[in-house]
């Protein structure tokens, strides 16, 4: 591919933010073009979701899961973690502290743990509802009928990772899950109105550029309001130990063509990214990114959600870490939003 080419697909997606498979492979192919794209992704996320950064605080309240996906540390085959549930109050305590960090999300994220059913869900969603907070769920697959009734006790926004938009790489990788039911779910989620944030991870093995070309397709398709992108770290109790990490410099390719094509979308730049390198999460924020999702859980829960080895600040309290992320994110010249941070439809510019 010519250099002319390559810059004229990034000028059409700076200003059409359209691109086809071939264009969005070709650019994420290109391993010379990595600062060019971040500028000109880091121009559209000022354009059009400005500076503020939107802090959402995460809460890991359960680290059982009915699933086996073959990267994830959680995995129910996995014996070598420590299985742990917190209580509903605790949640609850954890989203008070959260607010008084000056938190105006609260991400609740678990396993697939089926203890945790819509109606449990609902009183923890309402009683933090009550604290003027909005809630994320990330809790995996759930029938209509269970997101309807956790949307109506209030809960806003719903986080499930496509993964990949492979089928056979799904469903390869999620065994006995299916791709059709996860697409479904996530256009039930959009059904009922929540924000709608999905995802990938890069470095799946057997996954082709191509395929993460077509995943942005995937997200456009989809409309997503959020889109989390995140390295494989592989696991050491999973049947992914010996793969290769996921690269970072194509997961911030991923990031940056991404806010290229959805340009309102909220993106943060993720945690995992930063086991691959040190301030990994300012590099991504000055590369389209414009969100970042601190870790609310105290104490040896950090540690025992494993999802993948290398997770950071696992010894750090929650106040170390909103003041840790509260100094990076001055030091770029951006600022904590004070508001709630949802989606802002705007009039196309261009
Ligand atoms: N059970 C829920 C939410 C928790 S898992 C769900 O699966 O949707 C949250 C995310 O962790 C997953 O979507 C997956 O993309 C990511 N993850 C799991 N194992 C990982 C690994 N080894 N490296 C990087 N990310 C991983
Ligand atoms: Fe369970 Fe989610 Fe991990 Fe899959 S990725 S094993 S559903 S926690």
């Amino acid at each position: 591919m010519s250099d002319k080419m390559i810059l004229q697909y990034l000028k059409k997606a700076q200003m059409t933010h359209e691109l086809n498979q071939n264009e969005l492979t070709a650019l994420l192919s290109d391993t010379t073009i990595d600062d060019t794209l971040a500028a000109a992704a880091d121009q559209v996320r000022l354009k059009y979701v400005g500076n503020s950064i939107h802090l959402r605080g995460l809460i890991e309240f359960s680290n059982i899961c009915r699933q086996n996906c073959m990267y994830c540390g959680l995995r129910r085959d996995n014996l070598h973690i420590e299985r742990y549930r917190l209580t509903p109050s605790e949640i609850v305590k954890l989203a008070e502290k959260a607010r008084r960090y000056g938190y105006k999300t609260v991400v609740l994220q678990s396993g697939e743990d089926m203890y945790f059913s819509a109606n449990i869900l609902a009183e923890i969603i309402k009683q933090i509802k009550e604290m003027d907070m909005a809630v994320t769920l990330s809790i995996g697959e759930r029938s209509y009928e269970e997101y309807d009734l956790l949307k109506k006790a209030g809960a806003d926004r719903y986080l499930l990772r496509i993964e990949t938009t492979s089928k056979k790489l799904y469903e390869a990788l999620d065994p006995a899950m299916s791709f059709n039911n996860r697409k479904s779910c996530l256009f039930n989620l959009r059904k009922l109105g929540y924000e709608v944030g999905t995802g990938c991870l890069v470095g799946l093995p057997g996954q082709t550029i191509e395929s993460l070309a077509q995943d942005i397709l995937f997200f456009k398709q989809l409309d997503a309001d959020m889109i989390g992108i995140g390295p494989l770290i592989p696991n050491q109790n999973t049947p992914l130990a010996k793969a290769a990490k996921g690269d970072f410099t194509l997961t911030r390719r991923m990031v940056s063509l991404i806010r290229l094509l959805l340009p309102e979308a909220n993106i943060p730049a993720t945690t995992a990214m930063e086991t691959l390198k040190a301030d990994a999460r300012i590099i991504i924020l000055q590369s389209g990114a414009n969100v970042v999702m601190p870790n609310v859980t105290e104490g040896d829960y950090r540690r025992k959600y494993a999802l993948y080895p290398g997770k950071i600040c696992v010894a750090d309290t929650p106040a170390q870490c909103r003041s840790c992320i509260g100094g990076k994110i001055k030091s770029i010249g951006r600022y904590v939003a004070a508001d709630k941070g949802f989606r802002q439809h705007q009039p196309r510019l261009t």
